[in-house]
């Protein structure tokens, strides 16, 4: 899923935009590591974005749009969340040499600085090339949750048997007993047995 920027201006040397719409079947964004996303691509992604070359640095504007399938914190059961992301990036070069063992002058300090200029989230290219699959994906973990739930409502899991309670009632005590309060409840039941 890569981009590749020399395609900017083939039409003519005076082009200096590029207007892409493309969609992704949800197959494309699955990997083959172990790596653990805490989402799962679950409807063809729709990216529409322009570039627009300055020099050696690219302005990108677009939108991103799916769905993510996340697992609800409290039932763990799956769960869909749309997806409708504003773009709004400019690439740099990646500074030479990755890693830290470069100079602690120079080009950092560049970046740094050109950060503050306006509000453009900064992000690099290496190659000549846009990593689209890198773009989406964070634009997909931006779009998270902090705590993914399958409603407000989500009763959870049964803590004692592990029944979704969304689903199905269980046998056991039936009152939530605050975890915090269990301490205090020792000390309660403690004061009965005297
Ligand atoms: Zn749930
Ligand atoms: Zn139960």
């Amino acid at each position: 899923m890569q981009f590749d920027l020399r395609q900017l201006g083939r039409h003519g040397g005076a082009q200096r935009d590029e207007h892409l719409d493309r969609t992704f079947e949800p197959s494309a964004f699955e990997t083959p590591d172990e790596r653990e996303d805490a989402y799962r691509v679950a409807a063809p992604v729709h990216l529409v974005m322009d570039i627009h070359k300055d020099r050696d640095t690219y302005r990108v504007t677009g939108r991103v749009e799916t769905r993510l399938e996340l697992e609800c914190s409290r039932c763990l059961e799956p769960y869909d969340i749309p997806v409708d992301a504003t773009l709004e990036l400019r690439y740099v070069p990646a500074p030479a040499g990755n890693g830290p063992a470069q100079g602690n002058h120079g080009h950092g300090d560049e970046v740094e600085r050109e950060v503050a200029e306006d509000d453009l989230t900064t992000a690099f290219y290496r190659n000549e090339e846009l990593d689209l699959g890198e773009l989406m994906h964070e634009q997909f973990v931006l779009a998270l949750p902090m705590k993914p739930l399958c409603s407000d409502g989500c009763k959870g899991l049964c803590p004692e048997c592990g029944t979704n309670l969304n689903k199905a009632s269980c046998d056991c005590s039936p009152a939530w007993k605050d975890p915090r309060l269990a301490g205090l409840q020792t000390l309660l039941d403690r004061n009965k047995e005297r």
